[in-house]
Formats: structure tokens, C-alpha cells, sequence
């Protein structure tokens, strides 16, 4: 089996949601676990949800709690050449790579480029949803010649490229924590891959990050289950092997509703300000939504590394109980 590699791949958007610094957790324990490398890679091409000082904030919680990065990036000419400086990975710095790979997928006819206005969409959609249908792009675009596409590229419309999805093709993929997930590709939209803005979609640029990267389990929020068949076919586009893919339940309030900020206390810094320790925040979260093979319940980092089984993940979410967690700060 390949060396164990996964990364934590977080948004600079906001504050740090206790659910992320779990995500980051279980991919930094898995990794140790299995003498593997855990990778810290910052996903910010989302240029209109970016939020000035979030990087920072999020690269200091992280070190607070000891979730430590193992790599990071040294380019030459867009180029990796060594992992030596601790990083971590910058999507915006990455942005020739991700430009690089969407050319081979346009010239193997995987991609095309798309001129719709969002008017056009809206209209589109407007009239799906009148006839109970999913919302989904049409393919209007789809087979443009090339001449058109370039005169109109040329003539300064705006575009964005979107995958060209196989037509009712099986999509199946592997999850640690679900087993098998089969869907079929015509309820996969045909994704948009880069924006109008040049820049890469999430989408896009996570499989391209993830391949290159050589991740082999992609730990994250189940919120992202549904975006995994579309970056399966992105795999299958590239020709690419699939990593193995594990979706970790919710955090869910008392009410058993996805833990939101409106209910309290969930950002990682506002806890750490409060003076809790983060070794008590990381003994904490570590319990949320993994069962280890003992009764204990207080952890080191290390004792957590040792006992750390992604099989021992649970299938159902997990309430976070705030008084458990001062508890373990000792507080009563
Ligand atoms: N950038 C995504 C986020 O904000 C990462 C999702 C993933 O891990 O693929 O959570
Ligand atoms: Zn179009």
C-alpha cells in the first residue's frame, strides 16, 4: 500500500468552526498513526468569500492545539522541487498548475467553454423547477464548434469552462464510512471548472491539488459527499486513480440540528480566548464522533495517535455538549 497522505484542506472564509479543527484532527491522527504525512492546504479562490486575517487565524488555532503540518511548498517556475520549508500549500499560488491541467482536458474534449448569462441560467432552471425536474444546466453550450467558441473568446465574452459529463454512466466510489456510493453521472451537473473571474472552481482545483499532492484519504465534513461524484469524474476524466474517501458525520446541537454559530460558542478562537486549554479542546473534539477501543476518556496527543482508528468512526453525528467539554478543562 502507498505511503498514507492527507491533507486539511480549509477555506479562509471566517471564524474557525470547532467541526473543522476536528476534521483537521482526524486527518493529523491518521496520518500519525500510519507513519504517513498530513498536509496543510489553504483553498482561497474563492476571491468573493475570502476573508481578510482568517489564514492567520486559522494557522495560529492550529498551532495552538499541536495540529502541526508535516510539508510545504518550495516552487521554481510553478514547479515543485522541495518540501523542506514548512508551508503551508496556497491554492492562489498554484494557480499555472491548475491552468496547465485544464488544457489537457479541453484538447481531450473533457472541457468546453460555456457563454450563457446568468439570466439564461436563471430562465433555465426557472423552468426545470416548473416541470419537479433538479435544476441542471442544459448543455447549450456544449457542442460549439471550436471556431465559434475562439471568435467569441475573442470578441471579449465573458465564459467560464465546464466538464463535459459522460451521458448515464455509473459513478460509484469508496467511503470509509458509508462502503460503496453508486450514483448515476446524469444527475451530475456539467460542473463549472473555471469561473469567469480565471479562476479554478473548488471543484476543479481540489482533485488537481489532491492528485498532485499524492492524497491518498480525503478526511472531511459529510458536507462534501455530494460534491464527490463530480470530483470522481473529474478522476476519470484525468484518467486518474480515485484516493479513498472519508465523510465524517455532523456536529449536531442538543436539538440534534447542524451546530451552527447561532446556538452558542463553535469558534475555535473564541474558546481558546475563554481560556480553555487546548489540550482539553483537542481531547474533546477527538471524542466527538469517534469511539476508541477503551474506557478512558482523558488523552494525550500521543495516547489519541495510538489509539486512533479510522474504523472507529461513527456513522451517526455527534451532539457537542459544552458541558462535557468544561468537564475536561476541569472546570467542574
Ligand atoms: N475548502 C473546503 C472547505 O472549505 C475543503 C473541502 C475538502 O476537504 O475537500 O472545507
Ligand atoms: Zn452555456
Amino acid at each position: 500500500m502507498n505511503m498514507v497522505r492527507v491533507r486539511f484542506a480549509p477555506s479562509p472564509t471566517g471564524y474557525v468552526h470547532i467541526g473543522s479543527l476536528r476534521t483537521a484532527l482526524y486527518n493529523y491522527l491518521y496520518a500519525k498513526k500510519m507513519g504517513g504525512s498530513y498536509i496543510l492546504r489553504i483553498e482561497d479562490t474563492d476571491q468573493k468569500r475570502f476573508v481578510e486575517g482568517s489564514m492567520e487565524n486559522l494557522i495560529g488555532c492550529l498551532e495552538k492545539t499541536g495540529i502541526l503540518h508535516d510539508e510545504g511548498p518550495t516552487y521554481v517556475d510553478g514547479e515543485l522541487v522541495e518540501n523542506g520549508d514548512f508551508g503551508p500549500y496556497i491554492q492562489s499560488d498554484r494557480l499555472d498548475l491548475y491552468k496547465e491541467h485544464l488544457r489537457v482536458l479541453l484538447e481531450e474534449g473533457h472541457a468546453y467553454p460555456c457563454f450563457c448569462s446568468k439570466e439564461r441560467l436563471e430562465e433555465v432552471r426557472e423552468a426545470q423547477r416548473q416541470q419537479n425536474l433538479t435544476p441542471k444546466y442544459d448543455g447549450h453550450c456544449r457542442n460549439l464548434s471550436r471556431e465559434e467558441a475562439q471568435d467569441r473568446i475573442m470578441n471579449g465574452e465573458e465564459f467560464v469552462i465546464r466538464l463535459k459529463m459522460p451521458v448515464n454512466e455509473e459513478i460509484t466510489f469508496f467511503d470509509e464510512v458509508r462502503g460503496q456510493v453508486t450514483i448515476n453521472s446524469d444527475e451530475v451537473d456539467d460542473q463549472v471548472l473555471i469561473k469567469s473571474d480565471g479562476f479554478p472552481t473548488y471543484h476543479f482545483a481540489v482533485v488537481v491539488d489532491d492528485h498532485l499532492m499524492g492524497i491518498t484519504h480525503v478526511i472531511r465534513g459529510e458536507e462534501w459527499l455530494p460534491s464527490t461524484p463530480k470530483h470522481v469524474l473529474l478522476y476519470q476524466a484525468f484518467g486518474w486513480e480515485q484516493p479513498t474517501y472519508v465523510h465524517l458525520p455532523n456536529i449536531l446541537n442538543a436539538d440534534k440540528k447542524k451546530l451552527s454559530k447561532r446556538q452558542g460558542d463553535v469558534a475555535v478562537e473564541d474558546f481558546l480566548a475563554k481560556g480553555y486549554l487546548p489540550e482539553a479542546l483537542v481531547n474533546y473534539i477527538a471524542l466527538l464522533g469517534w469511539s476508541p477501543d477503551t474506557n478512558e476518556e482523558i488523552f494525550s496527543m500521543d495516547e489519541l495517535v495510538q489509539h486512533f482508528d479510522l474504523k472507529r468512526v461513527n456513522k451517526s453525528g455527534a451532539v457537542f455538549d459544552v458541558k462535557k467539554l468544561k468537564w475536561m478543562n476541569g472546570e467542574y
